[in-house]
């Protein structure tokens, strides 16, 4: 294999196994603090497509497998295990028109930068719930992002996409053009058969205000506070979220235990509307133990949110799941696993839609249902990892008959097949399908690479 070759045709750069620094690199391109065991031959950080398509030349002619990395915030480090990773961390272009109200976007571009781009020009995107997810595989499995039951699962919002094909091919691909690898990059996650180095999107006017209030409950009421929720939002707009976390109280707080945190989240077109659609939501909430808001949460208020429950470093498992199940079903089957959660950091969040949320367009984005719902095993130690994956599977498991599938972004892939679907059966084929035609030697989307090939 003549790595000097691809190096001299690279305008980024390539580390491979002999370089001092590999495993270092290795473990640097994977978000979570549990590394994945399987290591890259060659990572190779691409500056810009023609990169990525000299890499993806490289690894056919070669016989290498090859995937690629946005901001390795895949939770099953899946970025990194392949003979090659492409590394496109340097693909961070923002370009936002806001007369015409759309953006090319880099896939290394954050969830932080581009909300905080877009505000500059009174202009917003359903970014995800995570400042340091970059678009890349956000979008590719379909992203669940702020205010998505009004503005609609982020991956709708995409009007093409820069592909570099596993030969090597770029094209862009649109309704019009190319269609069935649009289809696809619109929610095929880990079993897309191209690399994205470029979304174009469609963007949204800036909400004027974003309040959040949330309500504190004992564990014990989880399923009293799911009904009330079930009611409450049965006549709730598309623009409110309504997310109940089931998590160890904050230190300090002196309650043993889980609690549930009933926190609403409200886009709106001013105070006034904010406050009143609050108002009405919480309006037949059973008595709180605690009431915090309404508070102004700026996108960047939101992001740090997120950031203190969930910081970088720590190991992390996780799985997803979506319902059309009673929600006082839901909660009751994942807040009796919380009771028994070996690490107090872990927690897990069950979202419930409103009636009036925005439908999904036509894309390998198959899977959806009222309620989403993510259980996230949070622990340090090494040692423990074998058991808080056990507890994290048998917790999905206990809720996995009510259920109609999971999201691929949030999905515990390295179960194999062994999880809930990830997309339909049709879709699922149609993947497999596309991938046999579009990369028949399976050098991007071996069909192991997510449950879509279950
Ligand atoms: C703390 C945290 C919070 C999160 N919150 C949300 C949330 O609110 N909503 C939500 O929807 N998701 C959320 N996620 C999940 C996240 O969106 C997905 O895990 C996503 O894959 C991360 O993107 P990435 O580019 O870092 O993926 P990576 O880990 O880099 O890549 C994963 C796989 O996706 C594929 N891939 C990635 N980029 C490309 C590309 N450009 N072209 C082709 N294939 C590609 C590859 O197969 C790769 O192996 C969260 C994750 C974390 C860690």
């Amino acid at each position: 294999m003549q790595t000097d070759t691809l190096k001299r045709r690279l305008r980024g750069s390539l580390i491979t196994q002999f370089d001092p620094g590999h495993s270092g690199a290795c473990d640097a391109l994977v978000w979570n603090g549990r590394k994945p065991a399987r290591r890259a031959r060659l990572i190779v950080r691409a500056a810009c497509a023609d990169d990525v398509a000299e890499a993806v030349r490289f690894a056919a002619e070669n016989g290498l497998t090859v995937s690629p990395r946005g901001g390795g915030h895949h939770m099953s480090g899946i970025a990194a295990q392949a003979d090659m990773v492409i590394d496109l961390g340097a693909l961070d272009g923002l370009k936002i028109d806001p007369d015409r109200r759309t953006a090319r976007v880099g896939p290394a571009v954050t969830n932080a930068r581009m909300s905080a781009a877009l505000a500059r020009h009174d202009l917003a995107f359903p970014v995800g719930h995570c400042g340091s997810v970059p678009m890349s595989g956000y979008l590719l499995g379909g992203g669940i992002g702020w205010n998505s039951g009004a503005w609609g699962v982020a991956c709708f919002l995409v009007d093409a996409v820069e592909v570099v094909m596993a030969d090597g091919r770029i094209l862009t691909a649109s309704d019009a053009e190319n269609a069935e690898v649009f289809w696809a990059a619109r929610g095929a996650g880990p079993a897309f058969f191209g690399i994205i180095t470029a979304y174009h999107l469609r963007l949204m006017q800036a909400p004027k205000a974003i309040l959040s209030k949330v309500h504190v409950y004992p564990l014990v009421e989880a399923a009293t506070i799911a009904a009330w929720a079930e009611t409450a939002m049965a006549e709730a707009p598309a623009n409110i979220e309504l997310t109940l976390k089931i998590a160890a109280p904050p230190p300090g707080v002196p309650v043993k235990g889980p609690l549930v945190e009933a926190i609403a989240t409200v886009f709106a077109g001013g105070d006034d509307e904010a406050h009143a659609t609050l108002l009405r939501l919480f309006a037949q909430a059973p008595a709180a133990m605690q009431v915090i808001g309404p508070m102004p949460t700026p996108f960047d208020v939101l992001d740090s949110l997120t950031a203190q429950a969930m910081p970088e470093g720590l190991r992390y498992g996780v799985d997803s799941l979506w319902s059309d199940a009673r929600l006082p079903e839901v909660v009751q089957r994942i807040a009796e696993g919380m009771t028994t959660a070996p690490s107090a950091r872990s927690l897990a969040l069950v979202m419930l839609r409103s009636p009036q949320a925005v439908a999904p367009g036509i894309g390998a984005f198959s899977r959806i249902g009222r309620i989403f719902g993510s259980v996230y095993a949070i622990w340090e130690d090494a040692g423990e990892d074998s058991a808080q994956l056990a507890w994290l599977r048998a917790t999905i498991a206990a809720a996995a008959p009510i259920c109609l599938g999971a999201y691929v972004g949030e999905a515990d892939l390295e179960l194999g097949s062994g999880g809930l679907s990830t997309h339909t059966p049709a879709a699922a084929a149609r993947l497999r399908d596309l991938a046999t035609r579009f990369d028949p030697a399976g050098i991007l989307a071996p069909t192991a690479r997510n449950r879509a090939a279950a």
